[in-house]
């Protein structure tokens, strides 16, 4: 646990729409495009080494899953994952986190373009006030659909 980590904040709850035992998925407040959400640990980790092997695979496991999801919900027809690890490769808060991106053909000026934007939006997904980001209103109601449908996939899939 981190008393500064926004990751194990009770504020993360609000924008949470799919958890189990060990992970949780939540939608980016400044996403930079439709369905843009992160899985992650519940528990205070900041390196995958620290995961145990069980919730290493829990992890994955439920991040395809929510990927499967994302990528139907928002038509999309591919997606871009991405997991920084050290400052030095990135990494803005200390806590694992796997952003998950639904992409399709012509969403971006190009289809590598989606990083530098990720690079650019670095640190303001939970605390930053100076960046467009989505009003608690509208971030309820994406969170409440994302939750009401992600149960009705998992009952199709599972
Ligand atoms: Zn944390």
């Amino acid at each position: 646990m981190s008393n500064t980590c926004p990751f194990c904040s009770a504020a993360i709850r609000a924008a949470l729409f799919a958890e189990n035992q060990y992970c949780m998925a939540v939608y980016n407040i400044a996403p930079i495009l439709p369905g843009h959400s992160m899985v992650i640990p519940k528990t205070h980790y900041q390196s995958i080494h620290e995961l145990p092997e069980v919730e290493l695979q829990a992890f994955f496991l439920f991040a395809r899953k929510i990927t499967d999801f994302l990528v139907t919900y928002f038509h999309g027809t591919g997606f871009d994952w991405s997991l920084q690890e050290g400052k030095e490769a990135g990494q803005s808060i200390n806590h694992v986190h796997l952003h998950i991106i639904p992409r399709r053909q012509g969403d971006l000026e190009s289809p590598g373009a989606w990083y530098r934007k990720l690079q650019n939006a670095q640190g303001i997904e939970i605390d930053q006030k100076d960046r467009k980001k989505l009003d608690p209103e509208k971030m309820d109601t994406i969170r409440h659909a994302l939750r009401e449908s992600f149960q009705h996939f998992t009952g199709k899939t599972e």
